[in-house]
């Protein structure tokens, strides 16, 4: 998968943004400023970012006009196309692919969905990773001769963004995509272990060419709980790191300031540098348009509540603030106004204050002296539950 015959140049790569009302007819001239026919009578895996239990027009998932245009597109061109996603846990992935509306347009296509988790992973050795020596890569991605990645444009709360080069985590196998999120720090830099994870990730598994859907994107707390945001774009290429990076500055941002990017780049896995990219048309940076950045601290939006958060992964954020989103206003039942809600989640805690509110599994130790919600993730109207349960002890025990 490291080579790259739809690109002539990898060392100046070619991206095309196309921006326009119609994401299905962005996508399709977006495809037809590149020369598919390596494709023809290859077998293509169309890998969308479908990691989570969301319906379109919410920013979280790929939007399925774009998957359908990627579908005809690959097929006129000769190639037999299958789509495939292993997301997050807690989710199944037939059911995220029919909440998403891409199992619909699949279907009507004779497209096969694949669930990437339902066979055993192939163990993968990482030559020259720094903190992954292998990973578990989901048995049918090397069986197909390309692999398209397809992300929705995202702000990431803890990788900065999430794109092509991040979407294919999703070729991981269930649990293990979790286990990037665990590395210990590396004592000689301040890049995260989690960013140089992705980065080693990229130079054995990343995709042969990008469409990265930025229809309806997400800002602030991505990938889960941010706002969604209108961009009308499609950006497509054959090195995922290029499109990126053209993605990036459509989003306000500069990809060597994103840590995975800028330490895949630098693993010779693609470029970022926008002056060694070929990107048309011309007046591609008028479709620019600033993502609000994830707050870095959820108590920032809920001031009655501290986050105490170790190397936590998404799924654990995200829930967290979809509860705080949702129960917010009953917050004040379980803690006085002049008190603060204190929350754990992720994994490492130690000594956490009497009453902390541990949730998840990786809190279990801790959960001795707090009041813990079981779960990986967990859900939020767990959370309220165990919370309404302890106020109910506590106030019996007062009497
Ligand atoms: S409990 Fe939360 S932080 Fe821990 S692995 Fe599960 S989802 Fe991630």
């Amino acid at each position: 998968m490291t080579d790259n015959s739809l690109n002539p140049n990898p060392r100046s790569p070619r991206v095309h943004v196309e921006r326009g009302d119609d994401a299905y007819a962005n996508t399709i001239a977006a495809l037809g400023a590149f020369d598919l026919a390596p494709v023809k009578g290859k077998t293509v895996l169309l890998k969308p970012n479908v990691g989570r239990m969301a319906a379109f027009g919410t920013g979280v998932n790929t939007n399925p006009r774009v998957v359908a245009a990627a579908i005809d597109a690959f097929s006129a061109a000769g190639a037999k196309v299958s789509i495939g996603e292993s997301p997050i846990t807690g989710v199944k992935t037939m059911e995220a692919f029919e909440l998403s509306g891409i199992a619909a347009v699949a279907n009507e296509r004779d497209c096969p969905l694949i669930d990437l988790d339902a066979r055993a992973p192939i163990e993968t050795p990482i030559p020259n990773g720094r903190v992954i020596e292998s990973i578990k890569l989901c048995a049918d991605v090397p069986e197909f001769d390309f692999v398209v990645s397809i992300p929705v444009m995202k702000i990431h709360m803890h990788t900065g963004v999430t794109l092509a080069v991040k979407n294919m985590k999703g070729c991981l196998w269930r649990r293990s995509k979790v286990e990037l999120h665990m590395l210990p720090q590396l004592e000689d830099t301040p890049d995260k272990s989690l960013d140089i994870a992705i980065g080693d990730m990229a130079t054995v598994l990343r995709p042969r060419f990008s469409i990265i859907d930025g229809s309806v994107c997400m800002e602030g707390l991505g990938p889960g709980a941010g706002t969604p945001k209108e961009l009308n774009v499609v950006v497509a290429g054959s090195d995922a790191f290029a499109a990126d990076a053209v993605a990036c500055r459509l989003m306000g941002r500069d990809a060597a300031e994103i840590p995975h990017l800028r330490i895949g780049a630098a693993n010779g896995c693609g470029v970022i540098d926008l002056d060694q990219i070929q990107v048309t048309p011309n007046n591609w940076r008028d479709h620019a348009s600033a993502f609000s950045a994830a707050p870095k601290n959820l108590s920032f939006e809920f001031p009655n509540v501290e986050v105490l958060d170790r190397n936590s992964c998404s799924a654990c954020q995200s829930t967290l603030l979809l509860f705080l989103k949702r129960y917010g206003d009953t917050l004040p039942e379980y803690v006085s106004a002049e008190e603060r809600l204190r929350v754990a989640i992720g994994k490492g805690h130690e000594n956490l204050p009497e009453g902390t509110l541990c949730v998840g599994q990786c809190t279990v130790r801790q959960k001795d002296g707090g009041i813990f919600v079981p779960g990986c993730p967990p859900v939020g109207s767990q959370i309220h539950k165990v919370l309404q349960q302890h106020a109910q002890k506590k106030s019996a025990d007062d009497e």
